[in-house]
């Protein structure tokens, strides 16, 4: 029985329901082996994703804690990894989360963040490889990095370290200057505030995608998050853009969620993606395996929905 609202938004696991006629009626069974012959498809069958010219330095950032920065983070670099695009992430939340689903170890000690960013280390340096993807690469975040965001008051040109450690990158850049080997993609994953460490993030990176989660409150705190940003616009990094918005933890079965999806896409148009993630148990279990969900369950509905949600990222190109 279906009991979903009418909605604009449907995630990849609905499309992929429905493109097979199946409903909540049929079997789990039935359900996953569809599934997996739909995920099989999507990788097999579509072209391969262009490169972008230059890499897409992606901040993903939103000061309300919990709405889904770090498995946006984590999902979409993995998705477009497992579509042949380089990826770097860039753990810049001390609680390490994003370190954590990508399986890297990230305790006192391992070169981190807060060595690139205090210390002036070089990033490839503090760099490691994810153990599931080859094309995906990641700058833990160790705890130290809680002290960052004090410690940089008092250093010269504190918001820019971060722009300072991505522009020393060999690999990040123009075809031209950076080469076959660059990155496609930097994903920065923030904390959940507007501190110094979010400031960075926001000064070195060119786009930004913004996670929203689809409940009541919303778009409640997104205001200080925009004039944030026009601030950085104003001062610091006149080409940011808020390129991306993803709804993220969508329950197709309420009329809420797709009222806020609404809401959403009335306000911010077309940076909205058209794939919405659903709230799926298989995408919030992956992290204590080490992994994204997109090693861990792939034919999964979270799965196939970030799979999309990476590919329209990297289609729609970097915004001109
Ligand atoms: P943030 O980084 O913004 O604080 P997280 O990505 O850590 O948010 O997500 C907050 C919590 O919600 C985590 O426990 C995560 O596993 C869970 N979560 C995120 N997305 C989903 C989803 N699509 N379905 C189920 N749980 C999710
Ligand atoms: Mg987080």
């Amino acid at each position: 029985m279906s009991t979903s609202a009418p909605s604009a938004y449907r995630t990849a696991g609905e499309l992929a329901a429905a493109s097979t006629g199946l409903d909540d009626d049929t079997t789990p069974l039935a359900r996953a082996a569809a599934d997996t012959v739909l995920a099989r498809q999507a990788a097999g069958q579509r072209p391969p994703l262009p490169r972008p010219e230059r890499t897409r330095v992606m901040v993903v950032a939103n000061q309300k804690g919990g709405v889904g920065k770090t498995t946006t983070t984590v999902n979409v670099a993995a998705a477009l990894a497992q579509l042949g695009q380089r990826v770097l992430v860039i753990d810049l939340d001390p609680q390490g989360n994003a370190s954590t689903a990508l399986g890297v170890a990230h305790q006192r000690g391992v070169p981190s963040t807060y060595d690139a960013l205090v210390d002036g280390e070089p990033l490839a340096d503090v760099t490691t490889a994810s153990p599931d993807l080859p094309l995906l690469h990641v700058v833990p975040a160790t705890i130290d990095l809680a002290g960052a965001e004090i410690e940089l008051v008092s250093v010269v040109a504190r918001e820019n370290r971060l722009r300072r450690a991505i522009a020393g990158h060999a690999l990040i850049g123009s075809a031209e200057a950076a080469g076959d080997d660059r990155y496609d993609f930097v994903f920065i994953d923030c904390p959940p505030s507007l501190g110094l460490l979010t400031l960075n993030a926001l000064v070195a990176g060119a786009e930004m995608l913004i996670p929203i989660q689809a409940e009541y409150y919303a778009l409640e705190g997104l205001g200080q998050l925009i004039e944030t940003v026009e601030m950085v616009r104003a001062h610091l990094n006149p080409g940011l853009a808020i390129s991306t918005i993803l709804v993220t933890m969508y329950d197709a079965r309420t009329r809420l969620a797709s009222g806020v999806a609404q809401e959403v896409r009335s306000h911010f148009g077309d940076q909205v993606l058209r794939t919405s993630i659903p709230r799926s148990v298989r995408v919030s279990e992956a992290p204590s395996y080490g992994q994204t969900v997109m090693t861990y369950d792939p034919a999964s509905p979270g799965a196939l929905s970030y799979l999309e949600a990476a590919r329209e990222i990297a289609r729609k190109g970097a915004p001109r």
